[in-house]
């Protein structure tokens, strides 16, 4: 089988390409031809010699994502994709428009998810397996690729799509470089956001990093009663064990941290969570995202109505917390993380199901 040449580094196919006695500087043309020309063919990479160009396409894939369903939003301005791996598995890719330049999209790490949060799609569908760097980085190109088409640029990249990208630790750190590399895609480090359930160890080492990278923890609770029963991981890392790490983050990076908390209505969007929040964060260098919940197949709970929203926002100024209200973008197309895949299976499903009794559906669509 051939092998996929995003999964290289530059390093990988400098040493690569030195075996097939090609000079030093082909490994650094290649690199421009797919990261900052982006072309999904090796014929297009017409300063490589036509016998170079050959053997590339006969031992390497350029793109591997197949897009099975694509969904815009009804405002158009958030554009979800499903893309197959050559393995059958599924992720999904969000790009959210903005009116300003920005054009942020919103990337997986990960087929499923292993920390089953109970409100999460892809929780709920359990780990399958993680994504390499290569195949986190290519659903960025894959936006890339079409906004430049359009005379536009891909600005922004947040890793909040499926999987815990902690849990995908060196890929994902890999990932980031290469979105970052101003040889390629090129996208400034305070213009990636990298978000976690809460892997401690994980935290604590990205701090060592020396990156500029936006750091989300998702918090959703301030009890570790209440936070476990959400987030299973918090049993194993509970909460004053995360804001220790998280804060020694902020002492070691300068950095500030985002903390995000979907309100589910009568669970974690009373006043008195809101003060404990308060309390948890007072003093540190933190700004929160409250997200109403987007519902999910398999959780009960149901998104808080504008004004809890609003009262749970007023706690929290008051104890000196900056918090943004994010709207649940393309909420229409089952924007949120894994609810996309989940949907598309279901429906295979009911297909599946009707398919024995041999009958043609009614619905012509
Ligand atoms: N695994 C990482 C990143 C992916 S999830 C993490 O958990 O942080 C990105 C964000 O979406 C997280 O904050 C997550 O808690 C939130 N999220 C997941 N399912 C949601 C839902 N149904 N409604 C609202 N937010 C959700
Ligand atoms: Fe995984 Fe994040 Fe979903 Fe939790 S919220 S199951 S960590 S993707």
């Amino acid at each position: 089988m051939k092998k996929a040449i995003y999964d290289f580094s530059l390093d990988e196919l400098t040493g690569l390409l030195a075996t097939w006695h090609q000079p030093a500087y082909r490994a650094r043309q290649l690199w421009e031809w797919l990261y900052r020309r982006k072309v999904t063919d090796f014929a297009a990479m017409t300063n490589l010699p036509a016998d170079l160009r050959a053997r590339l396409a006969d031992e390497f894939t350029i793109t591997r994502l197949e897009p099975v369903a694509e969904l815009r939003s009804s405002d158009g301005q958030t554009v979800k994709h499903l893309l197959r791996l050559p393995d059958g598995q599924m992720i999904e890719s969000v790009l959210m428009e903005y009116d300003d330049e920005r054009r942020t999209a919103c990337i997986s790490t990960q087929a499923g998810c292993a920390m089953g949060c109970v409100f999460c799609a892809t929780g709920q569908m359990g780990f399958a397996r993680h994504l390499t760097a290569g195949e986190i980085v290519e659903q960025a190109l894959i936006f890339a690729r079409q906004l430049e088409a359009e005379g536009e640029r891909l600005s922004n990249v947040v890793l909040m799509g499926m999987g815990e990208p902690f849990h995908n630790y060196d890929a994902t750190l890999e990932a980031i470089r290469r979105l970052n590399d101003e040889r390629g895609l090129n996208i400034g480090q305070r213009h990636i956001t990298v978000s976690t359930v809460g892997l401690v160890p994980a935290i604590r080492r990205f701090a060592d990093e020396g990156l500029q990278v936006k750091l989300a923890i998702s918090l959703h609770a301030a009890t570790d009663e209440e936070r476990s029963k959400l987030l299973p991981i918090n049993r194993r890392w509970p909460l004053r064990e995360l804001m220790d790490a998280v804060r020694e983050y902020i002492a070691r990076t300068g950095r500030r941290v985002t903390f995000e908390w979907a309100l589910i209505a009568g669970e974690n969007d009373t006043p008195e969570q809101a003060e404990r929040l308060g309390a948890l964060l007072e003093g540190t260098k933190a700004h929160v995202n409250l997200i109403p919940l987007n519902p999910t197949p398999e959780y009960g709970g149901r998104p808080s109505d504008p004004q809890r929203v609003a009262a749970f926002q007023r706690v929290l100024t008051r104890h000196g917390i900056t918090s943004t209200v994010r709207v649940r973008r393309g909420i229409d197309i089952q924007a949120g993380c894994g609810q996309l895949k989940a949907e598309v299976q279901r429906a295979a499903r009911r297909r599946a199901k009707a398919e024995p009794a041999g009958e043609e559906s009614t619905d012509s669509r």
